[in-house]
């Protein structure tokens, strides 16, 4: 069954017991590794256990874009990939902005990984461009789209190939066309819901956009600190499926 698990669900800012936004795509039927990550701007195999998904499963982490609440836990990442025994090469995706950010934060811990047995990163660069195949495999298709953010970014579609059921994300993004794009029809679109301001959405504006998109179901993420009770009533003035994020939260698809 394919499932999201929403390993973080914070802004930058949030409530104290959310982490910053992270996800795990899962497919339990799958006996290959088909763990897909998104997003590593804390613990993320820490989040990811805590989930009961095994580290065993990851067959790839997708990283967004340059943003440290996004990325900046790449090197404890690849740290903790040795250490739980993942000896791959570990396919590691994003546009070019976002993989050179990933590569730098590496980079910097070198004098003292050169030491370790680390897996070989296997870095894939995706186009900045609408559709663009990341990642396909017998159990996801995986496509990114530019996203408004003020620096690249990007949002994701996954398609889950034995099923056709569809994950949507939107990243961080004001309101656009590109977003409405990648969740056409999904059955879970998880959005952003910082707030209306400069490369963000409020929940209106994710509600606005699941309605666009006709999607089936809405959940917000990267959640601002405080009351969020006004808000999603608002949203789901606009959009009745919709819920705020748990944290730790499963969403069956
Ligand atoms: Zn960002």
């Amino acid at each position: 069954m394919p499932t999201v698990h929403l390993l973080g669900t914070g802004a930058a800012v949030s409530d104290p017991y959310r982490t910053t936004t992270m996800l795990a795509v899962t497919d339990d039927g799958s006996d290959q590794r088909s763990t897909l990550l998104v997003d590593c701007g804390a613990d993320v195999l820490q989040r990811l256990r805590e989930c009961s998904v095994s580290v065993q499963s990851v067959a790839g982490l997708v990283v967004t874009h340059a943003h440290p609440d996004h990325c900046s836990g790449f090197p404890l990442f690849m740290e903790r990939l040795w250490l739980h025994g993942h000896h791959e090469a570990i396919p590691v995706l994003g546009i070019s902005a976002a993989i050179d950010q990933v590569r730098r934060t590496w980079d910097a811990f070198a004098s003292i990984t050169e030491e370790w047995d680390t897996p070989e990163i296997d870095f894939r660069v995706t186009d900045l461009t609408p559709d663009a195949t990341m990642w396909h495999d017998p159990v996801w298709r995986v496509a990114s789209w530019p996203v408004e953010h003020g620096i690249d970014n990007v949002g994701l579609r996954f398609e889950h190939v034995p099923t056709g059921r569809v994950i949507a994300y939107s990243c961080d993004t004001e309101p656009c066309p590109a977003v409405v794009a990648l969740a056409r029809d999904a059955d879970l679109l998880v959005h952003e819901a910082t707030g209306e301001t400069e490369g963000h959405s409020s929940a209106v504006q994710a509600a606005e956009t699941a309605r666009e998109a006709e999607a089936e179901r809405l959940v917000l993420v990267h959640v601002p600190d405080g009351d969020k009770s006004d808000d999603l009533k608002a949203a789901q003035e606009v959009f009745p499926n919709t819920e705020l994020g748990s944290e730790l939260g499963r969403y069956d698809v």
